[in-house]
């Protein structure tokens, strides 16, 4: 009889290993967010009473009330009707909006000022935001007028009841550097209360994964090469049950009177950043900090960001131009998430 237990035992091990290793089904969609796209991939089947039509339908009217609340491209937007405010009254926040501003304070205090979101105007001046700017380069006197109205300390945000005052009523802000991670992190979470244990989502290359993917291992993902000519993966970080942002100047960027423009502003200087980084990947727990810090990162450059990094214990990785190609810098806690970290071996 105990034999016979034990080879039932076995059998059964034998059908679950058998199980584990068959490639999981795998639910995968994706569509158009936020200016950009964004995909979803949810391995294993599908909790009971749920399809992937009505997922993607689901997934989508959360990214649409999200876009409604935060987009600058949008006149109806709570993040426009802010811009429009011209006085210093509390304005009352939507719970969304209210939750990226906190942690936009957060990662401004954090990063010293290189993380703000009411560069805004001068993003629009040097030729990135909803108005294209001309071929040349903005007038130093119309920089330092629109300067006088950039700042966070220009707001204040008041948490009971969650409300923004603009203590200057011409200040603007703009979401832009944030609020993809955010929405990465609302379809992350609307998928765990739906059941979804293993799934991969992305929104313009901002992304978080948990559990594994198809063939039951944990995800893991490449990290482009900032090659401006394609779109080729380099590196390879396994990142665990976490959030994966990359801000660069690599592909967003503009040619005016000789001078590389990127869409990304130093808050303290009004000016495009200027140094040779190319790109920062920050890997964290969600997605909005990962996307805030990395733009932060960026901005603070390859010397002062790294510092901070290293010293905040953040898993960051730097990506510069080299006379002959680029270098990298890995901070210990991204160290630790190496799968390949020389792009050139297979
Ligand atoms: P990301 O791609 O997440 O790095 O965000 C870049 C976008 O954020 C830009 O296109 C601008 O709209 C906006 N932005 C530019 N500079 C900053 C900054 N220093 N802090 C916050 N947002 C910024
Ligand atoms: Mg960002």
């Amino acid at each position: 009889m105990a034999e016979r237990r034990a080879v039932l035992w076995l059998l059964a091990a034998a059908v679950w290993l058998a199980a584990c290793d068959r490639p999981a089904p795998i639910v995968a969609f994706s569509g158009p967010t936020m200016g950009t796209t964004y995909s979803v991939k949810a391995v294993g089947p599908l909790p009971e009473g749920l399809d992937a039509a009505a997922l993607q339908a689901d997934l989508a009217g959360l990214l649409e009330r999200l876009d409604q609340a935060m987009s600058t491209y949008r006149a109806d937007s709570q993040v426009s009707a802010i811009n429009r405010r011209d006085d210093d009254r509390p304005i009352a926040l939507l719970p969304e909006v209210y939750a990226v501003l906190r942690e936009a304070f957060e990662i401004h205090a954090l990063t010293g000022g290189a993380f703000d979101i009411t560069v805004g105007p001068l993003v629009d001046l040097w030729g990135f935001g909803p108005e294209q700017a001309g071929d040349r380069l903005p007038d130093p006197a119309r920089i330092a007028a629109l300067r006088a109205h950039v700042g966070m300390d220009k707001l204040r945000l008041i948490h009971e009841p969650p409300s923004l005052v603009k203590l200057d009523p011409a200040v603007r802000i703009d979401l832009s550097a944030i609020a993809k991670g955010y929405a990465v992190d609302a379809l992350a979470e609307r998928l765990e209360a739906l059941g979804v244990e293993n799934y991969l989502v992305e929104i313009g290359g901002e992304l978080r994964v948990r559990g594994r993917n198809a063939e039951g291992r944990p995800w893991r993902i490449g990290i482009e090469r900032p090659d401006p000519a394609g779109r080729r993966a380099g590196w390879l970080i396994e990142p665990g049950d976490a959030a994966v942002a990359t801000s660069g100047n690599y592909r967003n960027f503009r040619e005016v009177q000789g001078m590389r423009v990127a869409h990304i502003i130093d808050p303290r200087t009004g000016l495009p950043v200027r140094h040779d980084l190319v790109s920062v990947t920050v890997v964290a727990a969600r997605c909005s900090r990962a996307d805030a810090l990395a733009t932060a990162l960026f901005v603070m450059g390859p010397e002062e960001g790294f510092a901070l990094a290293s010293r905040r214990n953040l898993a960051a990785f730097f990506v510069s131009a080299g006379e002959d190609g680029y270098r990298t810098r890995a901070t210990a806690a991204f160290e630790a998430l190496w799968v390949r970290s020389d792009p050139s071996s297979p």
